[in-house]
């Protein structure tokens, strides 16, 4: 963004507290115009100093008495060990840094539709929030989550073992942790857990050594961090130390004396965030009870010393943190020890922020330039920045950034308020003021005198360059780092009795087309035999981010023909709307267009009337299947988390109706030939469970029932969770998956009617699998069941739970464990000739 014409439209002062009434009254008229509408303090009959929050200046003043760096290693979000980075945070004030290899893009998702690109989005919000309650700052490598793997060779096919390690060694450099920790060792669980394990042994070496990406030391110098630390799990980590073991250990039930809380609490909480990955527990008795813990109380959490520098001083026995016994260099150590009031630690003196901001300021001054002597600048950086923290929370003095709109449109002027507060007893002078809106910074004029209880502003007006990068959809900018939207900041030097400090606040804003797209479904669109032709019909939702009515042109073209059609459109100022544009391609191009039954795309694009500068579009791909299916079907379906179904079950032109579980409990259900429950329909769902039986009666008087893959937790049969076996013969998952998305599939019954019947299958179908085969899968069944594929994962013994199939009454019941779901909702062809033969089996 550039400053066109960088104004400060007013400035106004405003009392806070409402016995400076008059002087502030005076003071604003002078400087600008009062906005009375504004002004809100207590009421007059209640003067009152406020006061910092002493939760904001426990951890500013804490933070004074810790220079130590520790980063915590992840492969996704949720791995990282949030109690320990609480604990060393609020606790003890290191500086905590969480470090993930990918967004989790690849994971699933509890709670909406989303997957992929757009999961990994809603993942990093998740994590972001998650840091914020346990105080530690995230970061993400951006390598890419491709779904579950085994080994972690497997995931460094896909990342590359050197680009991965280039990525680490990088932050590592940048970021400078003292010390490192880790959940991962480097051959159990996922893959990606093992390969973000052995990276990091690695990177720990690598980061130090300067020829190591010596292209890196253009920007950032080489780092050796001290220690490297890995979790110690099951039981060996309540064990005492052997001999040669060097461990450090942190308690989470340990109580937060200023928070109230118990650590463990606070990083459940911070759990909490990672929604999409639960349902976690609500409480720590849940927790408890989930882990089987009797005796009250979380086991302690242990780390054990992997690897460390040379001639590091040995870490003590019994040490509570991960750095203890390090040293810091001697010059360093009298810049960075905070003063103390009456031979107690400032954090003592929580209700007298004044005291403590004085003394602060006195010692801040006295250090002179021993300050530039530390050996250890960038540490003593840091430290400074604290230091300033810890100023502008004592004396209540406060900058905010805020916008009225809630994202920017290039080409478009947005207004910027920067607040800057006075909570103290003394006036503030304000040395400088500037805004950076991405560009260079500006300065701003304002009030140079900040009375007591006062607050001044500045209204910046700012355009977005018309050539500005959008930054929506989101999803599209998970791996350039754009997706959070474009930063922008204020900054304040400001002079507190004689000392200087700065404040900071900064803003994210997404940069937005004038009227963005903002979903079409379905997409992809799949046409089968029974559905030829190109799509029917999208829905397309579009809203116009501008405050004036959007007057334009909508095109649809079909990949690789000429023109295409156009509709009107006319949008009221921020108007969002569905529409849904029917029979597209119209008339004779359909024909002509020879898109009958092959793959291509259908690309929307948006222009405002009278320009031919397209300001948005968006792609639906097409995809062809040669899929039939059985006369006169009707289809009911219990949908889990997203469209999937509907959409897969037009595609193939079935007559078909999403059902509640009220309508299981309680409708006819003889109207219908097959029920399918979606995947993790049961979780989904808990209700379901009550009403199972009504499901296998159905079964039993000739339906088809079809359950898509659940996990192991949420299927078997659990006495407290008062859950029965739900199917109707037993089947019992294991935790078994097929990650190889190309894992040769054998036939086992290769003339059975799931096989031929209406569509003959072959190894072609298939073929362009996503992600992996099939997760959870069986291991005890009865003999009821015919079992249809066998896969298996290379180098490990074949599955052939995967389609199990067994007649019931004068039904069948089909469970299983394959990704339908993924397979369908990405348009992988073969995937829709399968379940066309699901969907039609048993019906005459
Ligand atoms: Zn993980």
């Amino acid at each position: 963004m550039t400053l066109k014409n960088p104004m400060v439209k007013n400035y106004l002062q405003r009392r806070l507290v409402s016995y400076l009434l008059l002087f502030a009254f005076s003071l604003s008229l002078a400087g600008g115009s009062f906005s009375p509408a504004r002004a809100q303090g207590p009421s007059p009959t209640t003067p009152a100093t406020p006061q910092p929050d002493k939760v904001e200046l426990h951890q500013a003043l804490v933070d004074l008495t810790n220079t130590w760096t520790v980063m915590c290693v992840a492969a996704h979000p949720d791995d990282e060990d949030g109690t320990t980075l609480t604990v060393l945070r609020r606790r003890d004030g290191a500086h905590t840094i969480s470090l993930f290899s990918t967004y989790g893009e690849g994971g699933q998702n509890a709670v909406g539709p989303q997957l992929y690109e757009e999961l990994g989005v809603i993942r990093a919000q998740e994590t972001m929030r998650a840091a914020k309650i346990q105080g530690s700052e995230p970061h993400f490598l951006g390598l890419k989550d491709f779904g579950f793997s085994k080994s972690a060779d497997e995931a460094f096919k896909v990342w590359g073992h050197d680009e991965a390690l280039r990525r680490m060694v990088l932050k590592i450099r940048e970021l400078r942790p003292d010390v490192i920790i880790t959940h991962h060792d480097t051959t159990s669980g996922h893959g990606h857990h093992q390969a973000t394990g052995r990276l990091i042994i690695e990177a720990f070496d690598a980061a130090a050594d300067p020829k190591r990406f010596p292209e890196q030391l253009d920007r950032v110098k080489p780092w050796q961090a001290q220690r490297l630390f890995v979790r110690v799990f099951g039981a060996n980590a309540q064990k005492p130390a052997g001999e040669s073991e060097r461990l450090f250990a942190v308690d989470p039930n340990e109580v937060d004396p200023v928070r109230g809380t118990s650590f463990a609490e606070q990083a459940l909480a911070a759990l909490q965030q990672h929604a999409t990955q639960g349902p976690w527990p609500k409480s720590i008795t849940e927790l408890l009870r989930a882990r089987r813990i009797e005796a009250g109380k979380l086991p302690l959490i242990r780390y054990r010393l992997l690897r460390e520098a040379a001639g590091v001083p040995p870490l003590p026995q019994d040490a509570g943190t991960p750095w203890a016994g390090l040293e810091l260099p001697a010059t360093l150590i009298p810049v960075i020890t905070p003063p103390k009031i009456e031979g107690r630690q400032l954090s003592s003196f929580l209700d007298r922020p004044d005291r403590v901001a004085a003394v602060l300021i006195g010692w801040r001054a006295s250090r002179g330039l021993q300050a530039l002597l530390t050996g250890d600048l960038e540490r003593f950086r840091l430290f400074e920045s604290r230091v300033d923290r810890a100023l502008a929370v004592a004396t209540g003095i406060s900058l905010t950034l805020t916008s009225r709109d809630t994202v920017l449109v290039p080409g478009v002027q947005s207004t910027f308020s920067i607040d800057l507060m006075n909570l103290s007893m003394r006036a503030v002078h304000v040395d400088d003021l500037q805004f950076n809106g991405g560009g260079e910074s500006v300065r701003l004029d304002i009030a140079d005198v900040l009375l007591p209880g006062t607050e001044t502003n500045a209204t910046v007006d700012s355009t977005t360059p018309k050539n500005a990068t959008l930054t929506v959809p989101q999803e599209e900018h998970l791996y350039d780092g754009l997706f959070p939207g474009k930063h922008l900041e204020a900054t304040a030097l400001v002079d507190f009795d004689g000392a200087k400090f700065p404040l900071h606040a900064e803003l994210s804003l997404p940069v937005v087309p004038a009227v963005e797209i903002k979903s079409i479904s379905p997409s992809p669109c799949v046409r089968t035999e029974e559905t030829l032709g190109l799509c029917d019909a999208f829905k397309v939702t579009l809203l116009n981010h501008l405050a004036t009515p959007f007057r334009g042109i909508l095109q649809m073209a079909v990949s690789g023909a000429h023109g295409g059609t156009t509709f009107q459109l006319v949008l009221g100022p921020n108007e969002q709307r569905d529409d849904t544009l029917g029979n597209y391609p119209p008339g004779p191009s359909r024909e002509t267009l020879g898109m009958r039954r092959i793959s291509g795309s259908v690309n929307f694009s948006i222009k405002p009337l009278g320009s031919t500068d397209l300001i948005t579009k968006r792609t639906v791909p097409v995809v062809y299947s040669a899929a039939r299916v059985g006369r006169n079907l009707r289809v009911g379906y219990v949908p889990s988390f997203d469209q999937t179904l509907e959409y897969s079950l037009a595609a193939l032109g079935v007559s078909s109706r999403a059902l509640t579980v009220d309508e299981i409990k309680s409708a006819d259900l003889s109207i219908y030939n097959v029920i399918i429950i979606d995947n993790r329909g049961y979780e989904a769902h808990p209700e379901l469970i009550a009403a199972n039986s009504r499901l296998l009666d159905f079964v039993k008087a000739g339906g088809t029932l079809i359950v898509f893959y659940h996990k192991d937790n949420e299927w078997n049969p659990d006495e407290k969770k008062n859950r029965p076996q739900l199917a109707p013969y037993p089947i019992i998952l294991d935790d078994k998956r097929v990650t190889d998305e190309t894992a040769p599939i054998t036939f086992i019954q290769r003339r059975h009617p799931l096989l031929n019947s209406p569509n003959r299958i072959t190894p072609a179908d298939f073929a362009n699998w996503i992600q992996e085969r099939g997760l959870y899968y069986p291991k005890q069944w009865d003999a009821h069941y015919t079992e249809i594929f066998s896969t298996n994962d290379p180098g490990e013994p074949p599955l052939i739970g995967g389609l199990l199939v067994a007649p019931y009454g004068k039904g069948n019941y089909i469970y299983t464990s394959m990704v339908w779901y993924r397979e369908l909702r990405a348009g992988v062809p073969g995937a829709y000739r399968m379940f066309a033969n699901m969907i039609s089996y048993g019906h005459k």
